[in-house]
């Protein structure tokens, strides 16, 4: 048995058709971890969906209703990328919920696994790139107003700018936002994140590492979270095809190493959350999804035989 659980739900699939985002990638990642026995049944937990209350944590009432009832306007689609649709709006409420179990989960055994979410694109009034709502902020903030945690970290290493998520907990203190993101790609406008590493077109494992790791200390040197969302998006990846970075597979996976690995030695736990993922051959997105859950497992079964994961009192 994996020692942390997998969240899960089989309509996290947002009903997209033919289109650039995979929406079956959350299926086939349960499904590749099953066959290569990663994990057993048993691992998985399904989230309830995050409430409406929830969703007003982060999100203006009006443009919840608007996306309750169906009633957003053709310049709110356009935005958002995506068709709209019922099965779309069920899919983001519950990975909303399923983040926010993941985050639960982290606190108690040091790690939660949400397969899905990472919608870092979704601002309080409107949803873009994908993203209709960012489960990210309301797992934070769910947490928050339950009392379970005062201090955040959004770790997001997708390709992509967390411009959402930086403009949701703008002149915050409580919660740090990392972004660590190829420049020249969307989204053109990047409202500020509390620390924000531009990286050059083409830029390959070495440079990336160092950048993270440095950017990564000194956050955590200067602001001592309680949790860490891990937003871990797979397009940085060489093939990508919405992405223009060169990490390689071995870089990816050492970049998850070095996140979860630092934040459990601090005594921070880390929730993780899939975010993007746009490689040529949707299997190289699936492995590298699986690596981040394998660099996971690795890390905390080390910890826990020299003498177990301790959630540091702040
Ligand atoms: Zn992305």
């Amino acid at each position: 048995m994996l020692p942390f659980r997998l969240v899960y739900h089989e309509r996290y699939d947002l009903h997209l058709g033919e289109h650039v985002f995979p929406a079956k990638k959350y299926r086939y990642l349960r499904d590749r971890m099953l066959r290569t026995r990663f994990a057993a049944p048993e691992d998985f937990v399904e989230p309830e969906p995050a409430t409406d209350d929830d969703v007003r944590l982060v999100h203006d009432p009006e443009y919840v209703a608007k996306l309750r009832s169906g009633t957003l306007s053709y310049q709110d689609i356009l935005r958002l990328e995506i068709p709209y649709s019922r099965q779309m709006v069920e899919a983001f409420w519950l990975a909303a919920g399923g983040s926010t179990l993941a985050a639960r989960m982290a606190l108690g055994c040091g790690i939660g696994f949400n397969i899905g979410g990472g919608f870092h694109h979704a601002f309080p009034a409107h949803g873009e790139g994908f993203c209709a709502i960012n489960d990210i902020a309301i797992a934070v903030r769910r947490m928050q107003s339950d009392g379970l945690i005062r201090r955040a970290m959004v770790v997001d290493v997708d390709v992509h700018h967390g411009n959402g998520t930086a403009a949701i907990f703008d002149a915050d203190p409580s919660v740090f936002t990392l972004s660590i993101h190829q420049f020249n790609n969307y989204p053109s406008e990047k409202p500020l994140s509390s620390l924000d590493i531009h990286l050059a077109d083409g830029t390959g494992d070495a440079e990336y590492l160092h950048r993270l790791g440095n950017g990564f200390r000194a956050a955590l040197a200067m602001f001592r979270p309680e949790l860490v969302l891990y937003v871990a998006g797979a397009d940085p990846y060489l093939e990508d095809q919405l992405g223009g970075l060169s990490l390689t597979l071995e870089g990816l996976m050492e970049r998850d190493r070095m996140v979860i690995r630092t934040s459990l030695m601090q005594g921070i736990p880390v929730a993780v959350v899939l975010a993007g993922g746009y490689a040529q051959s949707v299997e190289d997105t699936i492995t590298i999804h699986l690596n981040t859950a394998t660099v996971a497992k690795e890390v905390l079964e080390k910890m826990q035989t020299s003498g177990g994961w301790r959630h540091q009192a702040v």
